[in-house]
């Protein structure tokens, strides 16, 4: 069975999605949803979507009655995730939401509960969690190939340029870096590491309180510790260059990875050598895997479900009280 799925907002990583999906075994782009008319005609053409199976942000709950969809994927600013994918999950559609799922852990149990009131599977664009030389350093890891885990280091970061984009309004970005980029890290150390942090603590600088508000974080440093002793330090930023590298340290072993969550190739090397699993391209195989997870209750090997999403989500609100406070924040396991 073939996923067919709307693509709500039409921006730049919409398109990205769009064009990996042409590709797709298993998932089908059938229709979009946009407050812009002339994307939706560009869209239909470049696509080959019926205009039938095109919304607007006005009309979008009327997808409840088109049996061509079934799945809806948000690709919108942060801070309109939690309300869209609520309008989803009313419409009785499944729900694919991008990282971050929303702007905190509030939102983010709001549209669990949603999604789980309307019978309908929530999922969360974890593009890594299908990436090839990823799942060969968790697999090394489960294998226990590096020995007991003592430490991860997280590198998330590039220079943001216009200053009037959303991803530094505080209303749709719900912060600044550490909600674009730092997720990554944050999500990164989890799945190498392979534990939940029971601690965070971290510092915020800003070198340019002109560009990031308040509110809008420019560089978090942040650290985590995991219920069997590991550690984690991670760097979160706006403002350096190319910053997207992870390294993993155990008893028995390495591996790092540089670039380690971009779009690819991913590169990297164990102990053991070069990683040499093929490329592919991310959103294809994310696609195709969503429509297995959902038609078949295929389990990945790491979870892309609400709860994962959540899970970061309440990391991130412990890092931004830990800046603010100055203070070690604990979590529960
Ligand atoms: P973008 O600015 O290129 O696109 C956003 C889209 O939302 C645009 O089409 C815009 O018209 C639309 N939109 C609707 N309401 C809007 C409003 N009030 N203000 C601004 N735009 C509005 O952004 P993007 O890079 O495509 O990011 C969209 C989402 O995708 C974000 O949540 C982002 O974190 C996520 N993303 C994920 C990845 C990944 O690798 N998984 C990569 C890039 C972006």
């Amino acid at each position: 069975k073939v996923l067919r799925v709307a693509i709500l907002g039409l921006g730049s990583y919409g398109t990205r999605v769009a064009d990996a999906m042409q590709t797709c075994k298993r998932a089908k782009l059938v229709g979009a949803i946009s407050g812009t008319p002339t994307k939706l005609k560009e869209w239909q053409t470049k696509y080959n979507i019926p205009a039938k199976n095109c919304y607007s942000y006005d009309n979008f709950d009327q997808i409840k009655n088109n049996k061509d969809i079934d799945a809806v994927y948000v690709i919108t600013p942060n801070g309109l995730h939690r309300d869209q994918v609520i309008r989803v999950a009313k419409a009785g559609k499944h729900a694919i939401c991008e990282k971050p799922m929303a702007i905190n852990a509030q939102q983010g149990q709001q549209m669990i509960d949603a999604c789980q009131a309307a019978n309908v599977r929530l999922l969360v664009g974890y593009r890594m969690h299908f990436e090839p030389k990823t799942l060969e350093v968790i697999r090394m890891r489960q294998a226990g190939e590096f020995g007991k885990i003592k430490f991860f280091q997280g590198l998330s970061g590039f220079t943001i340029g216009d200053p009037k984009q959303w991803r530094l309004n505080k209303e749709l970005a719900g912060g600044g870096a550490m909600m674009d980029i730092g997720i990554y890290s944050i999500n990164g150390a989890r799945y190498m590491v392979g534990e939940e942090p029971v601690w965070v603590t971290a510092q915020e600088t800003k070198t340019d309180p002109v560009k990031f508000k308040e509110g809008v974080d420019e560089t978090i440093l942040f650290q985590m510790g995991f219920p069997s002793g590991a550690v984690a330090s991670c760097l979160s930023t706006y403002s350096m260059n190319g910053l997207d590298k992870f390294y993993l340290n155990g008893e028995k072993g390495f591996a790092e990875m540089q670039p380690s969550t971009g779009y690819g190739p991913i590169k990297g090397q164990t102990h053991k050598g070069e990683l040499n699993q093929p490329h592919i391209t991310h959103q294809t195989v994310q696609m195709d895997e969503m429509a297995a997870i959902i038609f078949d209750n295929k389990k990945p090997e790491v979870p892309v479900d609400g709860q994962e999403g959540l899970r970061d989500l309440k990391i991130i609100d412990a890092i931004f009280l830990a800046a603010k406070t100055g203070k070690k924040v604990e979590l529960k396991a």
